[in-house]
């Protein structure tokens, strides 16, 4: 139960002193049964009294601070070697404590949910005065919560520093919840850990060879389920690689396929004012709408009228206010966006019922997406929310809206990663444009057309979890004349269990993804202090 007086069962508010910068809280005990701590029988012969001083949870940003007259007491008990004893108030303080226990627990979640540098700041506004020091303090000296160990476990690896240092994050699937961290990313310690953590039936991981063997040597009796998507992954790298030596056919298609001069887009160019006088003549309507702004200001009108008003948000009038001058933009605010190559593929992917962002950032990486998974939650935001309510948070649903998309067409050799996606989709599924490139593309070279078909068929068994597809496609798979096939194939036969697993279980580590870019904006706005152990006690402890 909350209460202003901490633990008023315990103590008997005196007096309150009102300081310029404090309260002072004066009370005494008034516990009935106190206990010796070393026999626990109850004693009611007082010694002495004493003064302790205790920081509690501040009033309205004021510090509070409580003056506690605690009590002594003789130990009568014969065979007892404790004499004396102070009384214990274990729901107030811990015995040589200068905080509350409330204070320190406030403190502990301030630290792990804001962090050391930032949570200092609000402490202060909130009347705290703490240092980050002691936040970091009481960050670590969380109890980390105790974690049953998970059934099914995706593991993953996390830069601790980017392209230098890995851990590794571990994920209970079934619950969602990160169940521990480890500081590298080599076998033996994912095997330690299995060992210590037994029960783990099956283990989903990327197809890193480290995580295999950490699995097979902890874990030997786990199933392995080797992630789909890397699967996915691996296949369009290796057609890539395989088109890179094609680049010949790659210009000829193109050439081929390039439709009738047009002209369109350099007109349309050149109607357009070029960005820099766009840019200056916005600065000047946003020049003259700020001193509208200051104006009103002057005159007393609210920031939510003058919102209402000039239809702006009350951010930018707040902005508007605080600034001396008007805020200038120095770039055009309409940059092209890095998702405007795929938004037609984004939203053929959504009318087909794919409504999960997570999803869509996974498939939209494989095609050379280097956009944040954010920027797709947000673009597809405007569809989800035309979705009928029970859709709306399904991640797959029947054909809704057909949303409508711009289009940007260029007329250059494509890269060897496109036509790799392109060859890989259902052909009914690109442009027409593409179609043409792709059919060229296959007139050219006859190998072409059948690493087409043996890729596939192997991203179709995969998407559709065709197990007893796979071995024949193996068969037929190492007899292609392409090295590029051929090495693919090799590395599927050494891991041919777990990616068996991948085609006969749902579970992948697309979950496990997920986590680790919550860690990543942990670990960013921990600045320099992300230390493994912070950061562990952050990720594990914060709700
Ligand atoms: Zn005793």
């Amino acid at each position: 139960m909350k209460t202003i007086l901490v633990a008023p069962h315990l103590l008997k508010l005196d007096r309150i002193v009102s300081q310029a910068d404090q309260l002072r809280l004066v009370v005494h005990s008034i516990q009935v049964q106190v206990r010796c701590p070393k026999c626990a029988c109850i004693s009611s012969h007082l010694h002495s009294r004493y003064e302790r001083t205790l920081a509690d949870l501040p009033w309205e940003g004021i510090a509070v601070q409580i003056k506690l007259e605690a009590r002594r007491f003789f130990c009568d008990q014969e065979n007892c070697r404790q004499r004396i004893f102070c009384e214990r108030l274990p729901e107030l303080a811990a015995r040589y404590a200068r905080k509350t226990m409330r204070l320190n627990k406030t403190l502990q979640w301030l630290g792990l949910l804001v962090g050391g540098e930032a949570g200092a700041k609000v402490a202060a506004q909130l009347g705290f005065g703490v240092s980050a020091d002691t936040l970091l303090r009481r960050i670590r000296a969380a109890n980390l919560p105790a974690v049953s160990t998970p059934k099914v476990l995706g593991v993953d690896d996390w830069a601790k520093r980017k392209g230098q240092t890995y851990g590794t994050i571990l994920v209970d699937l079934e619950r969602h919840q990160v169940v521990d961290l480890l500081p590298d990313r080599e076998a033996t310690t994912l095997a330690n850990w299995l060992q210590q953590h037994a029960g783990v039936e099956i283990i989903t991981r990327d197809r890193a060879a480290a995580y295999a063997e950490g699995a097979r040597l902890g874990a030997p009796a786990a199933i392995q389920i080797a992630d789909r998507w890397h699967i996915l992954k691996n296949l369009t790298e290796v057609v890539e690689r395989f088109l890179q030596t094609k680049y010949s056919a790659l210009q000829v298609a193109a050439k081929q396929s390039r439709p009738q001069p047009v002209a369109t887009t350099v007109v349309s160019a050149e109607t357009k004012p070029p960005p820099s006088t766009k840019l200056a003549r916005w600065n000047e309507r946003r020049q003259a709408r700020y001193e509208e702004v200051r104006q009103c200001w002057q005159q007393g009108a609210t920031i939510k009228r003058m919102a209402e008003q000039f239809g702006m948000h009350r951010r930018t009038v707040r902005l508007f206010i605080r600034s001396e001058n008007c805020p200038q933009r120095l770039r055009p605010r309409s940059r092209a966006s890095q998702l405007d190559p795929h938004l037609e593929y984004l939203a053929q992917r959504w009318a087909d019922g794919c409504h999960s962002a997570a999803d869509l950032y996974r498939d939209l990486r494989l095609r050379g997406f280097h956009g944040s998974q954010s920027l797709v939650r947000h673009y597809v935001a405007q569809w989800r929310s035309a979705l009928p309510p029970e859709l709306k948070r399904a991640r797959r649903g029947p054909e809704t809206t057909k949303p409508a998309v711009t289009e940007r067409k260029k007329l250059l050799v494509p890269s060897p990663r496109n036509t790799a996606w392109w060859l890989l989709q259902k052909q009914e599924k690109l442009e027409a444009e593409q179609q043409v490139y792709v059919q060229r593309l296959c007139e050219t070279s006859p190998e072409i057309v059948t690493v087409q078909q043996l890729a596939q068929r192997f991203a179709r068994l995969v998407r559709e979890r065709r197990a007893q597809e796979f071995a024949p496609w193996l068969a037929e798979a190492a007899t292609s004349s392409s090295q590029e096939i051929k090495g693919f194939v090799a590395g599927l036969k050494r891991d041919q269990q777990a990616v068996e697993a991948a085609l006969r279980y749902a579970w992948s580590n697309g979950q496990t993804e997920g986590q680790v870019n919550k860690l990543k904006n942990l670990k960013r706005s921990m600045f320099g202090r992300a230390k493994f152990d912070l950061l562990k006690a952050r990720v594990l402890a914060a709700p």
